[in-house]
């Protein structure tokens, strides 16, 4: 199987992402003010950049976990099966959780993943999301928070991939593929 050239146009700067990710650290710090720890969830691999800087502009004290699902595998469609391949350490029950994805999409994800960890009684759980494409939803989702609305183009970077590359670009750019000859 051979990959399609492709070029990649910026769409969202580091600085834009900067700037919006400390907004939404400011409102979850306000929502979630005399919590004693906080969980905050990242869901792998495309979350691992944007928690990192959102826990540390977080005021509260807070725990840190990984969820692994699968549902796009290297092809550029969601699949309705979700998988999970990695489950969190952690114990969820009666504490505040916060999911951090990097897309919603379809929203099956999202979906399959809040339904999972709501059946373990959390307090409270909430979403917050980098980037939300809702012209492609087919499940309904949606997160408490949300970085940015995108349309409906494939992105990468900022801890995003396209067939495990792209990853460690500092700013969010869309995918276009180009002739090959
Ligand atoms: P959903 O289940 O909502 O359709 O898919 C969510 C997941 O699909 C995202 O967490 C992300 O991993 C992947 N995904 C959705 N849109 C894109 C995209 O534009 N680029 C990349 N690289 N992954 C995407
Ligand atoms: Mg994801
Ligand atoms: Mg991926």
């Amino acid at each position: 199987m051979t990959k399609r050239s492709y070029v990649i146009d910026q769409m969202i700067s580091a600085k834009s992402i900067a700037a919006r990710v400390e907004d939404l650290a400011t409102e979850i710090t306000t929502h979630y003010s005399g919590t004693d720890k906080l969980v905050v969830v990242g869901l792998l691999r495309g979350s691992f950049i944007f928690i990192a800087d959102l826990v540390r502009e977080i005021g509260l004290p807070v725990e840190v976990d990984f969820l692994e699902a699968s549902s796009y595998g290297n092809a550029m469609r969601s699949s309705r099966e979700v998988r999970i391949l990695k489950d969190l350490r952690g114990e969820i029950a009666g504490r505040d959780v916060l999911v951090v994805e990097d897309i919603v999409d379809t929203g099956f994800t999202l979906s399959h993943v809040t339904r999972l960890l709501r059946s373990r009684e959390p307090r409270r759980l909430e979403v917050c999301a980098l980037l939300d494409k809702p012209s492609r939803r087919e499940v309904e989702v949606q997160a408490t928070w949300t970085g940015f609305t995108i349309p409906d183009e494939f992105v990468v970077g900022y801890g995003i991939d396209y067939a495990q590359s792209n990853r460690n670009l500092p700013y969010i750019g869309k995918v276009r593929f180009t002739e090959d000859t």
